[in-house]
């Protein structure tokens, strides 16, 4: 069996094994520990990454890992599953989405592995600020071990489960057979998952919001290895269902990389949306002018274009306009804002629409 050594954890044959990676030293005498688990099978095979909580508020991951990470799991495995709680024990010690030692969002400081641009003249790029001591060191052992990986979010208190395609980055002509045959594989493994996929932003936009650097953008586009963000549902608590889904979802991804026995089990703890084309993720609709917004739709539900997606008022609850915020596209409600106040261009909601764009793209050329 392979030898997986990551921090303090070391792999062992049939059994789940427990360790910290050694995160950051704290100027205060104590060190941010990342916690591991390991079960190794007693057969080979693969070694398949499950990250959670990179923002601290987002939960279901850590819940989904402690249901799965058993010793009867260890027994059945052929190959290895690491499971790392949670990627941010600051910020889950206090419920807040960033570390408590840098303000930047975390799911977009993993390296910028093939997108790195040389250093600038004084050489500013080339020291790590402090999340990044700590996803440089994940990062070195996903590089070191990972053929698979899943990322573990929550989108917001009012959202469904789903997962993220994302697109697919490649440096010449040459590389594009090898990225379609990665594409190809990476669209199997998130459809095995059982829930809604949803293809990431147009590739323009990924990189403008720097998500080659997500958890699993980085994995995915720099380290060439099938992976992606599941979204699973609310944030800030935790749903039975949605664990058991998810569970049951992960499992399955497992089944499809011939890690473990058994036909890929639809998920029914919750309702799945079935679009019948592919969909992408779009922040939609807009607000064209300040109010109090009251959704008349729930997460998951379809809609049709020009359907009343909210109420739009004054705040003495007089209708703006003709009342309503419509949408403009078919598709399906993924996630609604939480937030009752609205300005200009403010988007109430994210839907998964028909997506149109490629999802190869080329990099753009490296700056010298
Ligand atoms: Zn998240």
């Amino acid at each position: 069996m392979k030898d997986i050594k990551i921090g303090s954890a070391k792999s062992e044959s049939g059994k789940l094994t427990y360790g910290f990676i050694d995160g950051l030293e704290l100027p205060t005498g104590t060190i941010e520990k990342i916690p591991v688990i390991i079960a190794q099978g007693l057969e080979d095979g693969p070694t398949f990454f499950l990250t959670a909580n990179v923002h601290g508020f987002e939960l279901t991951g850590v819940a989904v890992i402690h249901e799965l990470m058993t010793e009867k799991l260890a027994q059945e495995l052929k190959g290895t599953l690491v499971a790392i709680p949670t990627l941010n024990p600051s910020a889950l010690r206090r419920y807040h989405h960033k570390a408590i030692y840098d303000d930047r969002d975390p799911n977009r400081l993993f390296p910028e592995g093939k997108f790195a641009e040389k250093a600038s003249e004084n050489g500013d790029n080339e020291y790590p600020t402090l999340f990044e001591h700590i996803t440089n060191k994940v990062y070195s052992y996903f590089e070191k071990y990972a053929d698979f990986h899943i990322d573990f979010h929550n989108h917001s208190q009012l959202s469904i489960p789903y997962s993220i395609l994302d697109r697919l980055f490649y440096e010449d002509e040459a590389q594009k057979e090898d990225a379609q045959k990665l594409l190809d594989r990476q669209k199997e493994m998130v459809e095995s998952f059982g829930m809604l996929v949803c293809a990431e932003f147009p590739a323009n936009k990924y990189l403008k919001k720097k998500l080659h650097r997500s958890v699993s953008g980085s994995t995915f586009n720099s380290l060439r290895i099938p992976a992606f963000t599941a979204e699973l549902g609310e944030n800030r608590f935790l749903v039975p269902e949605v664990i058991i889904g998810s569970v049951k979802g992960t499992s399955n991804v497992l089944k499809w990389a011939g890690m473990l026995e058994g036909p890929i089990e639809e998920i029914t703890e919750f309702p799945v949306p079935k679009p019948k084309e592919r969909t992408r993720r779009f922040d939609h609709p807009r607000v064209k002018r300040s109010g109090i917004v009251r959704f008349i739709v729930k997460p998951g539900d379809h809609v049709t274009k020009g359907q009343p997606i909210a109420k739009l008022t004054d705040i003495l609850g007089r209708p703006l306009d003709d009342g309503y915020i419509r949408t403009e596209y078919d598709g399906v409600m993924v996630a609604l804002q939480t937030k009752m106040t609205v300005y200009p261009n403010d988007t109430i909601a994210e839907m998964g629409i028909k997506d149109d764009y490629p999802l190869l793209a080329q990099m753009p050329s490296k700056k010298v």
